[in-house]
């Protein structure tokens, strides 16, 4: 006998109906280049409603995919609603990466039409011409000074959004149906595409509402610090949106005072960042008033002990971990204080946050396998990459997904990060490929071999080493080397330490080994 309930679809444009019909009153803030810009979410989604207009006159087929150059802003929100809810695919590209990962990235996507922020420009615009799929770029003006070039593809946003006569119908979508995509390092290799449902992301959403998750509501003043194009900023837009939460986003206004000054004048109450930002934002912490904060979420890496004591004694409150990765939409685990930590001093449960914590309801994470890797299952996780839905290494015989990090969980389901298989490195939230950076220094004719590790950096998190082995005769100029990878590899992945060594360690199977190199150089 089947259940007699009604089959209301999970989708984007849900999302748009409630928080205009309820939370029409209350506000998207976005930091500009020259000063802010205060809209209500009614206006935000009545501008959306058009922007699907401007879409269809765009010609943007159905299930076509839409990219997104921005920093996190109120035009990018509008996409964030517009694109799915109109049946099109939200593609979110992150302009830190190196000019070869973003052409790649297009290409595989067959972007048709990019959105890009005035101040971005300089970054889409030299590749253009090898994106073939790309019709139009629209630039939205956020008061960057780059220079508009004369070309028939550029159009503006405002000017597009001001010629609609009328919004668009809404489109019909299956809830299962794609709404957005977005690329990650994976463990090997190009970047391999992650593409959400509807379904998945409107479930994310609900599940960071939960009262031992993030806990965000209508009361909260939320501002996503993490960037638009990092996994939908962990959700945060749609969840605040769910909620009928403030929203604040920071622009390109990402220099801890300007960061500090936001959270203290809007009255920000829940925050969500890599610790790489909490680090750069601790010295100022004494001379702010933060007391309206009552969670700042850091995620993406392990946090760190001393700084987020530096936080709980200059700000009032520890960090709290999560848990997640591209794959998995990102959130699956958030640390709380449960019953069991009742009579814990201020110290240890500042530890217990400190960890990445359970899994969300309707998640569900496991430790498997030799190595102790774990993986992870349930509806707001990957099943397949984007264009290789085979990718069986990525993903048990029982669709477990296979995360790369080596974990153990405790009879109460606390995870703990210990370690990591796959070979990359995370500096300042964002990936360097060890692989592809070996390639890149081998092909200086000076190396022979050379072997990437992960560092352990107070300020980055993590920054690569390289292990170099010269041509026999050869001598290896440390400058000379950084200046060959200058043309190959952004600026950021370029190792600060090198060292030079007669012989990389090797396994049994003569791959590198990265465990003996550790030992070779002391780490
Ligand atoms: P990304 O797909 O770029 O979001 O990166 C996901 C990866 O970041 C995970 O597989 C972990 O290696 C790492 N990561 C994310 N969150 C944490 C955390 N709370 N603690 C330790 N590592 C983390």
């Amino acid at each position: 006998m089947r259940g007699l309930m009604q089959q209301s679809p999970l989708d984007v444009a849900g999302l748009m109906r409630r928080v205009e019909r309820l939370f029409g009153h209350k506000r998207v803030i976005t930091a500009t280049a020259t000063g802010e810009v205060v809209a209500t979410w009614a206006e935000v989604a009545a501008r959306a409603r058009r922007l699907a207009a401007v879409l269809d006159t765009l010609g943007v087929p159905d299930q076509g995919r839409v990219g997104t150059f921005g920093w996190n802003s109120q035009r990018h929100v509008e996409l964030y609603l517009a694109v799915p809810a109109s049946g099109r695919v939200l593609h979110t590209l992150n302009h830190r990466l190196f000019a070869e990962e973003i052409t790649h990235i297009i290409r595989d996507a067959a972007d048709d039409v990019l959105f890009v922020d005035r101040s971005l420009l300089p970054r889409v615009w030299p590749i253009v011409e090898r994106l073939a799929t790309v019709r139009r770029i629209v630039v939205m003006d956020d008061g960057g000074r780059a220079d508009l070039p004369d070309d028939p593809r550029i159009a503006d946003y405002e000017d597009l959004l001001s010629r609609v006569r009328e919004p668009a119908r809404p489109a019909v979508v299956d809830e299962n149906d794609a709404a957005s995509l977005c690329y990650t390092s994976g463990t090997t290799g190009r970047p391999k595409g992650v593409l959400y449902s509807h379904r998945s992301i409107v479930l994310h959403a609900l599940m960071l509402l939960g009262a031992d998750t993030f806990a965000i509501s209508e009361r909260d003043v939320v501002m996503p610090i993490v960037p638009m194009f990092h996994v939908n900023a962990w959700g945060l837009p749609y969840a605040a949106m769910l909620a009928g939460s403030d929203l604040v986003l920071p622009g390109p206004a990402t220099a801890p005072a300007e960061l500090i000054d936001q959270l203290e004048r809007h009255r920000v109450t829940f925050s969500g960042a890599v610790a790489t930002v909490w680090r750069g934002l601790q010295p100022l912490l004494g001379a702010a008033d933060l007391s309206s904060l009552r969670m700042v979420v850091s995620g993406g890496g392990a946090v760190p002990g001393a700084l987020s004591k530096a936080w709980q004694d200059g700000a009032g409150l520890p960090l709290t971990n999560a848990w997640g990765m591209t794959e998995t939409s990102p959130v699956v685990t958030c640390a709380r204080l449960a019953t069991v930590h009742d009579g814990l001093d201020a110290d240890a449960r500042r530890e217990v946050l400190r960890r990445p914590g359970p899994p969300l309801p309707l998640t569900e994470i496991r430790i498997a396998g030799d190595e102790g890797e774990l993986q992870a299952y349930g509806p707001t996780v990957a099943a397949a990459y984007y264009g290789a839905e085979g990718s069986p290494a990525s993903f048990t015989a029982d669709g477990w997904l296979r995360t790369g990090d080596v974990g153990a969980i405790d009879r109460y389901g606390y995870l703990e990060i210990l370690d990591r298989t796959k070979d990359l490195v995370k500096s300042g939230g964002e990936w360097i490929s060890s692989v592809q950076l070996e390639n890149e220094i081998m092909a200086h004719p000076a190396v022979y071999e050379a072997a990437v590790i992960a560092v352990a950096d107070e300020r980055w998190g993590e920054r690569p080493l390289a292990c170099v082995v010269p041509v026999p005769g050869a001598e290896i100029d440390e400058r000379d080397l950084r200046a060959h990878l200058a043309g190959r590899v952004a600026s950021w992945w370029i190792p600060g330490r090198i060292v030079v060594l007669d012989e990389i360690p090797k396994t049994a199977t003569g791959k590198f080994s990265k465990v003996s190199l550790r030992g070779m150089v002391g780490l």
